[in-house]
């Protein structure tokens, strides 16, 4: 591992901050501590800085020598509104309901190290935009971001980010061009009958069997309508019907998300979907409400960004933990949406050890690995060194 060595002197306070943001987490649109520790940070180190951009968002601004080229960085500040398990930890969340489960405080902390090590040699030819970024978990922050007329206030040439990879050994830079994070699409499907004594079903309509065959369909299209070798997944995580043994409930609501690797297959779904569910309902005489949300589009690396992020990585983290064959997630990401704008790429990076085992994401004992955060932090400072290098 050949981190820079400048990143590795502070990597002492880096855990510092993360280990901060960790026992503090906010939920997607209120990082309202986090945003202005990381807005006060940036200014001690001489970076310019926007406040409240995107909401709870940060702009950061460092220009090098002179020079137009522009290189957007990206970190993603939110917690998620769960319980954490890890008792065991000095710096566990200390707000009920809230925690860092998807490494986000590590990201945000990753993002300020590459930040303190370019303000302070400044050894490159441009400039490069630090978005600090609201709001990634299902709210759409980078959207927001974009509202806020992103791309046009603070244009970038290529834009970058990075998630830990919980599964991956340390130091593993997954990086590849491409379709590498899924479509993400929600839906919740109300089915409304007419409610009554359930010795009596002929005196209502019960909507239940109506929805039982909706669940069923809907798993159908996914293992008979759609290409085996084309990746689907279709999950409802939410059913709920009725209050009581003898009563008929008057509805029934099911909920659940779409995830889709490419445009034709997310189109073909949608379609299907709405034909299923309609049919059904008509078929069995109840009325059908349906709330079907098409949220983050697929995460797409241009090839030359791919290629640009891993040299970087690969001066960092060396040959062999370069990996350039790992499959499409049917995880999502709000990155994407900047890759819809601006060309660039999404890397991810391993942090399990023999001591820091691998806990899933979004898991109440889940930790951000501290070992990665010069590695994450060297990756992004090398990358602006090498694509805005000369005078
Ligand atoms: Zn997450
Ligand atoms: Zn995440």
């Amino acid at each position: 591992m050949a981190v820079i060595d400048r990143i590795a002197e502070f990597h002492p306070e880096m855990t510092e901050w993360r280990r901060d943001f960790h026992a503090h987490p906010e939920i997607g649109f209120e990082e309202v501590r986090t945003s202005g520790i990381v807005a006060e940070k940036l200014e001690s180190w001489g970076i310019e800085v926007h406040r409240g951009f995107g909401k709870t968002g940060i702009m950061g601004v460092i220009h090098g020598r002179p020079g137009n080229r522009k290189i957007g960085l990206r970190a993603d500040m939110d917690a998620l509104p769960m319980p954490e398990f890890n008792d065991h930890l000095p710096y566990r969340s200390t707000y009920e309901n809230r925690m860092h489960a998807c490494g986000h405080d590590g990201h945000t902390t990753m993002l300020l190290g590459a930040a303190r090590y370019l303000a302070e040699t400044r050894n490159f030819s441009g400039t490069v935009h630090l978005i600090f970024q609201p709001a990634e978990e299902g709210l759409t922050g980078a959207a927001e971001m974009l509202r806020d007329g992103l791309f046009e206030k603070f244009p970038c040439d290529q834009v970058y980010g990075i998630h830990n990879a919980w599964d991956l050994p340390l130091g593993t830079a997954a990086i590849r061009p491409g379709t590498v994070l899924a479509a993400v699409d929600y839906f919740t499907i109300t089915v409304k009958g007419r409610s009554s004594h359930a010795a009596q079903p002929h005196r209502g309509l019960d909507p239940l069997p109506c929805a039982v065959q909706i669940y069923g369909a809907l798993q159908n299209l996914v293992s008979r309508r759609m290409d085996p070798h084309d990746t689907v997944v279709l999950s409802i995580g939410m059913f709920h019907a009725g209050t009581s043994q003898i009563v008929i409930p008057e509805t029934v609501t099911m909920s659940g998300t779409i995830r889709t690797l490419k445009p034709a297959t997310r189109k073909a779904m949608d379609e299907l979907f709405h034909q299923t569910v309609q049919g059904l309902c008509a078929a069995h005489g109840v009325e059908l409400i349906l709330d079907y949300k098409r949220s983050y589009p697929p995460t797409i690396n241009t090839a030359e960004e791919a290629s640009a992020f891993e040299a970087a990585a690969r001066d960092v983290v060396g040959d062999d933990l370069i990996k350039t064959d790992l499959p499409s997630l049917t995880a999502g990401e709000d990155f994407a949406y900047y890759l819809e704008k601006a060309p660039g790429a999404f890397m991810l990076l391993g942090q399990v050890t023999d001591t820091h085992k691998a806990v899933p994401v979004h898991n109440g004992h889940y930790d951000f690995n501290d070992e990665l955060l010069p590695i994450g932090a060297s990756c992004f400072a090398r990358l602006v060194e090498q694509q805005l290098s000369g005078v």
